[in-house]
């Protein structure tokens, strides 16, 4: 299977300075990040508030600039092709973001908004808009009458689909879903999953699905990345990650998930502590104040990922193959 994006230890450093000037702090929000997403499947990437998901997602983007890494979109790598090829593949790589109310312009239709990007991107002749923007419509389940009307008028999940329908307008080979659902009701999250895997069977595209939530995740992943203070810490297909979990911070976040099955009884483990500020990180492996199999060594030294099985990688000084 081709891969559609490769990622390569990937590093963003966001240079901060106090008010007065006085001072200046580094942010590593992303440090060191690998990854592969093959064509037509996801990768689900999970961790709390503030380890680096959403940069991630930008660097992908080409919204903020790799301090250092690679990252390549069909073996090319994407910040090194010239502006032109760059121009041309724009279109491949798509966002849905987290709140659909704050990313859809109010002052524009839906015919609009979907037209917007079929014009800069030059997917179709002009006078097949109109045809081209209720085909979209029907992919993301609303009416072809919806063209007409403005963002405010739909609910949260309608506009959602709104802004699933702009993200698939260019035909991308990959989409980023930034927390899609997070912002919507708990009885329409689902509708708009299902609708996501649905449209990957049908346009063969591939995501990057990032999420908070581990039962989200696994609706939603093949493989999963685990990410603390902007390191992934586990990574594998989602049966390795959900049945046999390696790094403690994996087993943590699986214990402390909510059981979607009311009959299943099971003392919910919180995290200890807070994650710590990426501007001063731990020293060593940096989830050991938090861990409960802490040693010496792991204040001392960061461990590497290692492989566990194939596909399944995690960086723990405890964690070994089988
Ligand atoms: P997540 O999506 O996992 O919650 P983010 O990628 O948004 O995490 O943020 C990772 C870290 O980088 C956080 O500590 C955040 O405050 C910091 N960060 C993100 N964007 C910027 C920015 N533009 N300038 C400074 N720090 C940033
Ligand atoms: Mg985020």
């Amino acid at each position: 299977m081709n891969n559609i994006i490769e990622v390569r230890n990937l590093v963003k450093q966001f240079e901060l300075t106090s008010k007065l000037g006085l001072q200046t702090h580094c942010v590593k929000a992303v440090n060191g990040v690998s990854f592969d997403v093959p064509e037509g499947e996801t990768l689900g990437l999970v961790g709390e508030s503030g380890c680096g998901k959403t940069t991630t997602g930008k660097l992908i983007l080409r919204l903020v600039k790799p301090t250092s890494g690679e990252i390549y979109l069909e073996g090319k790598d994407i910040n090194k092709i010239s502006k032109k090829e760059m121009r041309r593949i724009r279109k491949d790589i798509q966002v849905v973001f987290q709140n659909p109310y704050a990313a859809l312009d109010p002052k524009m239709t839906v015919a609009d908004i979907l037209s917007e990007p079929l014009s800069i991107h030059r997917i179709v002749f002009k006078y097949d808009y109109d045809k081209e923007v209720k085909r979209l419509l029907n992919l993301v389940g609303l009416s072809e009458k919806d063209a007409k009307k403005f963002p405010h008028e739909f609910s949260g999940g309608q506009r959602q689909r709104i802004g699933i329908a702009r993200a698939i307008a260019t035909r991308p080979k990959f989409i980023i879903c930034d927390e899609p659902v997070s912002a919507l009701d708990v009885s329409v999250q689902s509708q708009i999953l299902n609708l996501l895997n649905d449209l990957q069977k049908e346009l063969k595209v591939s995501y990057l699905f990032i999420a908070h939530g581990l039962n989200v995740i696994r609706h939603m992943s093949d493989k999963v990345g685990v990410m603390y203070l902007g390191k992934i810490v586990e990574i594998g297909r989602v049966e390795d990650i959900f049945n046999n979990p390696m790094h403690p911070y994996t087993k943590v976040l699986l214990n402390s998930a909510p059981i979607p099955d009311p009959t299943i009884i099971r003392e919910r483990q919180a995290i200890k502590g807070e994650v710590p500020s990426p501007i001063t990180p731990p020293s060593g492996c940096s989830f050991h104040p938090r861990c409960n199999i802490a040693m010496e060594i792991c204040k001392n030294k960061s461990p590497e990922l290692i492989k566990i099985n194939e596909g399944h990688k995690a960086a723990c000084h405890f964690c070994s193959a089988e």
